[in-house]
């Protein structure tokens, strides 16, 4: 039997109330002093690194500033750190109460955390708080089911840059946990967060030699998924690097190393003509184009029953008319960059396919300068139209008739994907036939499909999105130790 999931003891954190006027002013004071600070982030090694020259970091909001730099990590800082980690050798008690103390210490720095969070990933007011909650609460929930077993030994991290707090702190914290040594590799467009984060886990006692952060592009990645002395890999990005990490393992590691892979995801809803229009076309709008689409949750592909699609979609569009988009430090703004050129190109590429096809339903404006991409509906006849997981704010909406139920669910099975689905039905039994058909890691009824919480929502999901066990669930630890895991992926 696995820890108890609920845990009444244990309280997630409150996050902030952005709708208290003191609590803003709070914020803005906090993180005034960092509004044009700049950083200068690297590789933090228990060894003397030999990093590359230092580049600059961007801001995706405006490419008039920028954020500081960073040293990427040379192919000698990756061997260095291989020899020099070794697991953290102190009581589960003793490492608990260090990833308490970190938890603390994130609370206390948010000023800073929130303007590195807006200023290199791009992230609204309401995302950086979302995220500082979400790694106070991974810290918090790993302590507190801290392991005694034996760790698995060296443990590679590999973080994107759509969470570059939560996603990055919630898999070292886990490793961690278990008494692990960790060779973090956070994603190459947000290495100053992580830096930052690194040097508060220090600051905590975390040992140099159990903690060292490497950062860089993909091939610190790759040789630090390929080399024997790492144990296991934890990776959360897309499907198909999982997929080259599983054969460098394959090849590289001892046979059975653990690899915890968190993937991509061809989400859907669907709607039926009981739904309550209001509660949907919120739960619509913030499931697809909160934190710009960069949500492996987000919703991609919404099924409107046909009977009430025409004053639905009229909703919907007047909703996503009522979206802020603008520079992620502001309090108004909803919607903000997507993360960097690269994204805004192949996300573009796809709206204007959709264009010169005569499929836009609806679209925004955007601001001229940085990498935005206006939210966007698109018509498509039903998710199979999705060709990729397009990683922005882009919904695709297709109608269904009442008797095509059967076949909307096996459409959405047949993506191969099963992260997040959302139904919006006033009908009990619906909601059960639904769920027992549906192949999704998280199901979500009459409310937005985004933003699980740690302890209560563990999150994860089948097929070509992940491996499991799901993060923030009371088996993900298991596979951090020598014990045997549990393997069904709940
Ligand atoms: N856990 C996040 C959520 O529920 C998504 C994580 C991700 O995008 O990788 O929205």
């Amino acid at each position: 039997t696995g820890p108890d999931l609920f845990q009444p003891e244990r309280r997630n954190s409150m996050g902030f109330d952005l709708a208290h006027q003191p609590t803003l002013d709070a914020i803005d004071t906090a993180r005034g002093p960092f509004a044009r600070h700049t950083w200068q982030a690297g590789p933090i090694l228990a060894g003397t690194a030999s990093p590359q020259d230092p580049a600059p970091v961007t801001n995706p909001a405006d490419p008039a500033d920028s954020p500081g730099t960073v040293a990427y990590a040379s192919p000698a800082d990756v061997n260095t750190a291989l020899d020099a980690a070794k697991p953290w050798d102190a009581p589960a008690s003793d490492r608990a109460k260090v990833l308490n103390r970190v938890a603390d210490l994130y609370e206390e720095n948010y000023g800073e955390l929130f303007a590195i969070i807006h200023r290199e990933a791009g992230k609204s007011v309401l995302d950086a708080v979302a995220e500082l909650r979400e790694a106070v609460d991974f810290l918090r929930y790993y302590a507190a089911n801290a392991p005694e077993g034996q760790p698995v030994g060296t443990f590679t991290c590999i973080s994107p840059w759509n969470f570059p707090l939560a996603i990055f702190t919630g898999q070292i914290s886990a490793a961690l946990a278990a008494g692990n040594a960790v060779l973090s590799k956070p994603a190459e467009q947000t290495p100053i967060i992580s830096h930052l984060a690194i040097q508060l886990m220090h600051k905590a006692g975390v040992p140099q030699s159990a903690l060292q952060l490497l950062p860089g592009a993909g091939e610190v990645g790759a040789q630090l998924t390929s080399d024997a002395r790492v144990d296991g890999v934890a990776f959360t990005g897309s499907t198909e690097t999982a997929l080259k990490i599983r054969a460098a393992m394959a090849e590289n590691l001892a046979p059975g190393a653990p690899l915890i892979a968190e993937t991509g995801g061809l989400n859907a809803m669907i709607v039926d003509s009981t739904a309550l229009p209001e509660q949907a076309v919120q739960a619509i709008v913030e499931s697809a184009f909160q934190s710009a689409g960069q949500r492996c949750s987000a919703l991609r592909c919404l099924y409107v029953q046909e009977d009430i699609a025409t004053p639905f979609i009229e909703m919907l569009t007047g909703a996503m008319d009522a979206l802020n988009i603008g520079l992620p430090w502001n309090l108004s703004t909803d919607v903000g960059p997507v993360i960097d050129q690269q994204a805004h190109k192949g996300i573009d590429d796809h709206i204007q396919q959709a264009r010169a096809d005569g499929r836009l339903i609806h679209e925004l404006n955007t601001p001229n300068a940085g990498t935005y991409v206006a939210p966007t509906l698109i018509r498509v006849t039903g998710i199979g139209d999705l060709e990729r997981e397009i990683f922005g704010p882009v919904l695709h909406l297709a109608t269904y008739r009442a008797n095509e139920l059967d076949k909307v669910i096996d459409a959405i099975n047949a993506t191969g994907y099963g992260l997040t689905f959302g139904l919006q039905t006033r009908i009990d039994d619906r909601v059960q036939y639904v769920t027992d058909r549906i192949h999704a890691g998280n199901m979500y009824v009459n409310r937005n499909q985004i933003g699980a919480i740690v302890g209560s929502q563990p999150f994860g999901g089948e097929g070509l999105s992940g491996t499991g066990p799901k993060a923030g669930g009371p088996h993900y630890l298991a596979r951090f130790t020598r014990h045997a895991a549990p393997q069904d992926g709940t």
